[in-house]
């Protein structure tokens, strides 16, 4: 049986016994004699955490012609205000059209929460659908209905007959889970159930023998190119020119996919993730129903994982040839660019921040580029990443690494220790550096270039550019100040894990 024959995708605390607390040491988590997963620790005390609606509306609201519709409180959306420039520029790149966010939200109060929000729900959705005349309504579950015991599924099943647009439940309580990385599963969750339909409703039209003829060389050479919005438009290209140049055709799937086109994403040859973080749920499924197998093993950020990326996908359609050449073509090119930077580079000590495999590619191109390593804080673990490890411990000197869900209190008292010159971190986490006067550049940001090739130069030189000039960071710091003690500073700052089965260190 398929979690898609369930209502609820489960929590990847379950799945995949995905862990959120962990401090120690590349070295140490490279060593383990255990080749699963870490136990799932958890702090005695915590400083917040990160809801899996941030992704997960951030992926929704790309969907040209659809409606997000928040069931829950109203300040659940917030985060979709701060997301609206990716969904504008992303539109306009695309498709040619700049699109703003589309998301109502049934702005459940306190009399909902002992009467009851499905009534408000059901006027919503009829709501969306006559006003705005959408392909799909997405139907966000947040925490209140998940606590009151709204049945979503009921109401979208009354109210389908009478709506035009195709209704996708998607479950996102948040206080169900603590690794905000369940959000990719919940999205592919809806569309999987709801927005591919069967295998046999999609026959091609066939015009004549030709034309199927060309039809099924397509297909056989189309690759699903997986994207949760971990790349921005320029990411997409560069990875589509390097498929493109083994003369393979790219699906780009599911952000900014048209809910009805997302089918062919059942038709194509083969499913390639880019991240690993990402996309397990979803591509276990595509095969299983439709039979399209699935590439997930490296995320293209540095030179060797790029290789590495294309390598896997080339292996696949027997053209490992033509991959060689055009790796080697590439690299000569990209080496001869980076020269220049590599003198500003050489031993400057990084610090690294993000998503777990995020965290551990880009360290690995940093480390290219001849930055010391000093430590990575991963947002979580789990058994993805298990093969990035030993590549970092392998450079030959151990450092901090960290597992957290957000605690800038630990974060704060790495860097005092380690005092990095460039810290790596993901929107909106690099003030704590910045506040310690350690010169910073985002390690994801849509609008900007990281992956293939392309990413490695255009990471390597904005880089340069902030190594030049770090005075920004300089100069806050001298006026602000962050929020701990010294006593803080000098104590071991993983002092407030509990690891299980033993007791915090405090
Ligand atoms: S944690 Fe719950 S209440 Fe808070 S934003 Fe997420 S879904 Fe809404």
């Amino acid at each position: 049986m398929s979690y898609l024959d369930q209502k609820e995708p489960p929590r990847r605390e379950d799945r995949l016994k995905a862990c959120i607390a962990y401090g120690g040491s590349i070295c140490g988590m490279a060593d383990r004699q255990k080749r699963c997963l870490q136990d799932d620790g958890e702090r005695c005390f915590t400083q917040g955490s990160i809801c899996l609606l941030l992704p997960g509306i951030a992926i929704l609201n790309s969907i040209p012609d659809s409606v997000t519709l928040l069931h829950g409180a109203i300040g659940c959306g917030s985060c979709a205000h701060s997301q609206n420039a990716n969904v504008r520029s992303g539109s306009g790149l695309r498709r040619g059209k700049v699109k703003d966010a589309l998301w109502l939200s049934t702005a459940l109060n306190e009399t909902d929460v002992i009467g009851g929000g499905e009534a408000k729900l059901t006027e919503a959705i009829r709501e969306a659908d006559r006003r705005y005349r959408p392909s799909a309504i997405f139907v966000v579950s947040s925490c209140v209905p998940g606590i009151i015991g709204d049945d979503i599924e009921g109401v979208v099943e009354r109210v389908q007959p009478q709506v035009n647009a195709r209704i996708v439940p998607i479950h996102c309580e948040g206080f169900k889970t603590k690794v905000w990385a369940t959000a990719y599963d919940a999205i592919y969750h809806g569309i999987g159930r709801v927005l591919l339909g069967e295998p046999e409703e999609y026959q091609p039209v066939l015009v004549d023998e030709l034309g199927e003829l060309k039809e099924k060389y397509r297909l056989s050479r189309t690759v699903n190119l997986m994207n949760v919005s971990s790349m921005g438009r320029g990411d997409e290209q560069e990875l589509a020119r390097l498929l493109r140049s083994l003369g393979l055709d790219v699906n780009i799937f599911p952000v900014f996919a048209h809910p009805e086109e997302m089918y062919k994403a059942t038709q194509a040859a083969v499913s390639v993730s880019v991240c690993p973080t990402h996309d397990d749920y979803f591509l276990k499924y595509l095969q299983e129903k439709f039979g399209v197998p699935y590439i997930i093993k490296h995320m293209p950020i540095g030179i060797a994982n790029t290789g590495n990326w294309i390598r896997e996908v080339a292996d696949f359609f027997g053209f490992q040839a033509q991959a060689e050449k055009l790796i080697a073509t590439e690299e000569e090119e990209v080496q001869a660019a980076l020269e220049e930077f590599r003198p500003v580079f050489a031993g400057k000590k990084v610090f690294v921040s993000a998503g777990e495999f995020r965290a551990l590619a880009t360290t690995q191109l940093l480390a290219e580029l001849g930055f010391k390593i000093v430590g990575i804080r991963s947002f979580h673990h789990d058994e993805f990443a298990e093969e990035e490890y030993p590549k970092l411990a392998a450079y030959g000197e151990d450092f901090p690494f960290s597992i957290a869900n957000a605690q800038p209190f630990e974060e704060a008292n790495l860097l005092q220790r380690t005092k990095p010159d460039l810290f790596l971190g993901h929107w909106c986490s690099n003030a704590t550096a910045t506040k310690l006067g350690i010169a910073t550049h985002v390690i994801y940001n849509t609008g900007l270039n990281y992956i293939g090739y392309q990413g490695a130069y255009e990471l390597a030189r904005r880089l340069y550019r902030q190594l030049k000039n770090p005075s920004f960071s300089k100069k806050l710091s001298r006026y602000a100040r962050l929020p701990y003690t010294k006593q803080w500073y000098e104590a071991d700052p993983f002092k407030y894990i509990k690891a299980v089965g033993s007791e915090p260190n405090v």
